[in-house]
């Protein structure tokens, strides 16, 4: 049992973890451009802040999180979403005395109870961002242009923007009334959870996967023809912001996000080739998520992106990435004298910046010259028997096989101006 892992985590071995980097680091330049500045936010808060900021009626707080009294009996809940976080934390530090909006991002692991499968883990990581303190639909549609932004970096393709709103607490009501009227006569053919649902929150009905539970949803009254005029003209104009943005989008009446604090956009990306697990980002605007916190009415929007299922996408379309070669120079050493002053050497090397590394194994010269090919460095430093005697370093260019004999401050100085 000690050499298995809980099930839903994954281990990221150095080439995968490589890949990861990457990834982050296009992210990180996106955000520079687009001016959304990073949030370090706790891996674990009080419970109480997702059961209000994410709601008590969401899979997520009803049945997915990770929750356990710590030594001093308070209940800690292992972050399953950033947005609650982020908002706790907006409040907590008075961001709102800050020029506004807030444009913050974050990335990192966050845990949710679930059924493993491809797609799916228990620890799963996301990036997500959040802006605060603007209601103005030109921001709905930078931060989907951001994700876009993103996926389009990393070269994919053919995904799709799905595009709803999902009213406001002034027109929400309406058409929850409709919506149960709709259903009711069917109530009894639901699926358990919607049962459940249908009091509490009957929206969430309509995003159920179940499929008689869709087919029974088919012909429901979708929110959009009872938004009332302010979110009438919000959603013309997130549409209009993304057609600027050159973004293509799909409206999706039936779109629904299973957060509580969602208010008028709501939307999804989404990628078909992937299979069953085929959003790969969702958010929206949240306008009621700061005084569900017990903070002053604050909007916000904001997204978060599953990394999982970027590795996923970018193999059905073909697209390899590949993270920088590791090293500039190997070098390769005969006998404990030979091996020390290659240690010397590496040092120095280092000490300037260059990305080197030596045998440890005391292989032999052939085996590790093989070395130096796999790591396929530019330039192999080779102390042999005679490089020994002579107190020099032979310099082998790896890729035009010319070799060169210099003293040692001399290579020093040769790896310098050639590496860098
Ligand atoms: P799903 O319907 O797939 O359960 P969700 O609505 O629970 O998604 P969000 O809470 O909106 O997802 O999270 C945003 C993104 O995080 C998702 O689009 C997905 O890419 C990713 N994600 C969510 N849950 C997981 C998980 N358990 N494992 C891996 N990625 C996940
Ligand atoms: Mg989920």
């Amino acid at each position: 049992m000690l050499t298995t892992r809980p099930r839903g985590t994954n281990d990221f071995l150095p080439q995968e973890t490589e890949k990861w980097q990457l990834i982050e680091k296009i992210l990180r330049e996106i955000c520079e451009e687009f001016d959304y500045h990073e949030i370090r936010i706790p891996i674990f808060e009080h419970t109480e802040l997702f059961q209000r900021g994410v709601g008590e009626t969401t899979d997520i707080v009803e049945k997915e999180m990770y929750t356990f009294m710590d030594r001093g009996k308070r209940s800690i809940t292992l972050r399953p979403e950033g947005t609650a976080s982020t908002a706790r934390a907006y409040l907590e530090h008075k961001m709102s005395a800050l020029p506004q909006p807030v444009k913050l991002y974050y990335m990192g692991p966050m845990f949710r109870y679930e059924r493993p499968q491809a797609g799916r883990y228990r620890q799963f990581h996301q990036f997500g961002v959040e802006v605060f303190g603007s209601s103005d639909p030109g921001v709905d549609a930078e931060v989907i242009a951001l994700a876009m932004a993103f996926y389009q970096r990393l070269g994919l393709t053919g995904l799709e923007v799905r595009l709803n709103s999902v009213g406001c607490p002034k027109c929400r009501p309406a058409h929850r009334q409709a919506l149960q009227q709709f259903l009711k006569q069917d109530l009894e053919q639901l699926c358990p959870d919607c049962q459940g649902r249908y009091d509490r929150n009957p929206l969430r009905i309509l995003d159920c996967k179940n499929p008689q539970c869709q087919k029974i949803t088919a012909g429901a009254p979708t929110i959009l023809h009872s938004l009332c005029p302010e979110c009438v003209d919000h959603f013309a104009a997130v549409k209009e912001y993304l057609g600027m943005a050159g973004i293509q989008y799909q409206v999706d009446e039936r779109l629904v996000r299973g957060l509580d604090y969602y208010t008028k956009t709501a939307f999804e990306v989404v990628v078909q080739e992937i299979g069953a697990q085929s959003a790969i980002c969702g958010g929206g605007r949240y306008d009621g998520l700061m005084e569900s916190l017990g903070g002053p009415p604050t909007p916000g929007v904001g997204f978060a992106l599953g990394m999982e299922r970027i590795f996923p996408t970018l193999a059905t379309q073909g697209i390899e990435l590949n993270p920088e070669k590791m090293l500039d120079v190997y070098l390769v050493a005969m006998e404990e004298e030979g091996q020390k002053k290659a240690f010397q050497l590496l040092m120095d090397l280092r000490k300037m910046g260059i990305k080197a590394e030596k045998d440890y194994m005391n292989r032999s010269m052939k085996a590790q010259m093989k070395a130096a090919n796999r790591f396929q460095v530019k330039y192999v430093l080779i102390i042999g028997a005679d490089e020994l005697a002579k107190g020099t370093v032979m310099i082998r260019n790896m890729e035009t096989s010319e070799q060169k004999e210099m003293m040692v401050a001399d290579t020093l100085n040769f790896i310098e101006k050639a590496v860098k």
